[in-house]
């Protein structure tokens, strides 16, 4: 099959992208988080063809992106008021509502669970691609399953080149990691997934947010939890990332007394001057957190090479945005963290 690169300024290429996912077929699309691999999520066959191209466990349910805030409406049932108050203030962006599913929404959809997710995401051409698709699109990150994900369409040619019938490029992703998610369907409202819309923009509104114990730690394969998806490895490139916390000095004596040949570094811009030798490799600068997450997967990407021996990573710390570079950070480095203070 040959994959059509639609350029996203293109006049034509929402309504050619929308007939594909009308005849069920796969369509990378742009958001403001990462590009997803978009398909009629009401259609149970053209969902199977996600999992298939993306090689996904079907038991880790997708995301299903609406055009317009009020059609979570067709979706869920027992909206709670704070939905309709979290939808006003952060709809169109990276916020996604697990809400308790309407019968319409196939299991396959919601990898068996009675629950969907919904977002309405902040991109106009993808807003327009779903608008004329008439059907919520149903979109994981267009990463093949376990890979970094996607932030720019290139990311997704190279994983996806002749599997899937189109991608839209609508340029880098903004936010560059996956939108935050929010369980509603408890007593208590609980994050799933941090992100773009932090802890304390939820908080803000809710009054209350349980963290899930996946956001801060490693699940086990096999434990029984809320979205199964929560226990998959995730973000990882080939070889092994270590993350160094502690102060610039601390760190950089750590990963100079450790560094051998074949050993990369992922640090902050700021700390480049700090690893001349070791090959470093900045993914954003400390003083602006939004470019930490908008680089952060496109360097996990560039780190995936089996010929990198190991990867020594900084971490910004602090709540915000840096919440959810941490957690995607960490995910990748699989909770493995060193503390230089503590080496003896
Ligand atoms: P991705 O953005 O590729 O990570 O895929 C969507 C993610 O949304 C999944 O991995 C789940 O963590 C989450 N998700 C989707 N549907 C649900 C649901 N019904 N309940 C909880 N989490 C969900
Ligand atoms: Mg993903």
């Amino acid at each position: 099959m040959k994959t059509l690169l639609l350029p996203g300024s293109d006049p034509a290429t929402p309504e050619i992208a929308a007939k594909i996912i009308r005849q069920g077929g796969l369509v990378a699309i742009p958001t403001e988080t990462v590009y997803g691999l978009g398909a009629n999520g009401l259609d149970e066959q053209a969902v199977a063809r996600i999992f298939e191209a993306k090689g996904r466990p079907q038991d880790n349910p997708l995301i299903l992106h609406v055009a317009e805030p009020t059609e979570m409406e067709k979706f869920c049932h027992s909206i709670p008021n704070a939905s309709y108050t979290l939808a006003e203030k952060f709809w169109p962006g990276p916020l996604t509502m697990v809400l308790p599913a309407r019968d319409i929404v196939p299991r396959r959809t919601t990898g068996g669970l009675s629950t969907v997710a919904v977002r309405c995401p902040d991109n106009d051409t993808t807003r327009e691609i779903i608008r004329l698709s008439g059907v919520p699109i149903a979109a994981p990150s267009a990463n093949l399953s376990g890979k970094p994900s996607t932030t720019t369409a290139q990311h997704v040619l190279h994983d996806h080149d002749g599997r899937i019938q189109a991608i839209v490029d609508g340029g880098p992703c903004r936010v560059g990691v996956e939108s935050t998610i929010v369980d509603l369907t408890e007593s208590r409202p609980r994050l799933l997934r941090p992100g773009g819309i932090t802890p304390e923009q939820l908080i803000e509104v809710l009054g209350d947010l349980v963290i899930d114990k996946a956001v801060t730690a490693q699940i086990d394969k096999d434990a029984v939890v809320k979205a199964p998806g929560m226990k998959y490895r995730h973000y990882a490139p080939e070889e092994p990332v270590v993350i160094v916390s502690g102060s610039r000095e601390q760190a950089a004596a750590y990963i100079h007394r450790h560094f051998v040949p074949g050993d990369r570094v992922l640090c902050f811009a700021e700390e480049l001057p700090l690893y001349v030798g070791c090959n470093p490799l900045a993914y954003g600068s400390e003083a602006d957190v939004n470019t930490l997450s908008a680089g952060l997967f496109a360097a996990l990407r560039e780190l995936d090479d089996p010929s990198i021996h190991q990867v020594y990573a900084r971490c910004p710390v602090g709540g915000g945005v840096a919440y959810a570079v941490q957690n995607r950070l960490k995910k990748a480095a699989a909770f493995h963290i060193v503390n230089p203070e503590e080496e003896s």
